[in-house]
C-alpha cells in the first residue's frame, strides 16, 4: 500500500473544525504518516490518538518548516484548514507554504469539503 506523508494544519479559530475531520477519517488517516504544525499536531494527536509528528508551532516557523519539507519531496498532501476571517501575524509564512504547495503541484485542501474529496485519493 502507498502510504502517503501528510501535513495537517488549522488556525487556532479552525482547529476543531479539523479535527472533527480528523476524527471522521480517522481510519483512512491511521494508514499514512501525518505530520503538522506544533499546536494543531499536538492537539490531533491528543483528540484522535493517531500519532501526528510535530513541527514548531506555526508562528513561530512550523509554517516555513512544512513549507520546506514540501519543496524537498517530503509531503505528498496538505490539510491546511486557513482563517479567511482573522489576520495573522505570520501570513507571509503562510503564504510562502500556499505558493510552495502550487509549485509543487500538491493536492491541497482548505476546508471541509476539499479535505473530503482528497482524502478519497488515499
Ligand atoms: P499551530 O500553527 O498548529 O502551531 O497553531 C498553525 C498556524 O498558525 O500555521
Amino acid at each position: 500500500m502507498n502510504r502517503k506523508r501528510i501535513a495537517l494544519i488549522a488556525h487556532d479559530y479552525k482547529k476543531e473544525e479539523l479535527i472533527t475531520w480528523a476524527l471522521e477519517h480517522r481510519d483512512i488517516l491511521a494508514k499514512h504518516h501525518l505530520c503538522g504544525t506544533g499546536t494543531t499536531s499536538g492537539l490531533v494527536s491528543e483528540r484522535t490518538g493517531l500519532t501526528v509528528k510535530g513541527f514548531l508551532s506555526g508562528p513561530h516557523g512550523g509554517d516555513q518548516q512544512i513549507g520546506a519539507a514540501i519543496a524537498q519531496d517530503e509531503v505528498d498532501m496538505l490539510i491546511f484548514f486557513w482563517d479567511p476571517l482573522t489576520s495573522q501575524p505570520h501570513d507571509p509564512d503562510v503564504k510562502a507554504l500556499l505558493r510552495m504547495a502550487v509549485l509543487k503541484n500538491i493536492p491541497t485542501a482548505s476546508n471541509v469539503a476539499s479535505a473530503n474529496l482528497i482524502i478519497k485519493e488515499c
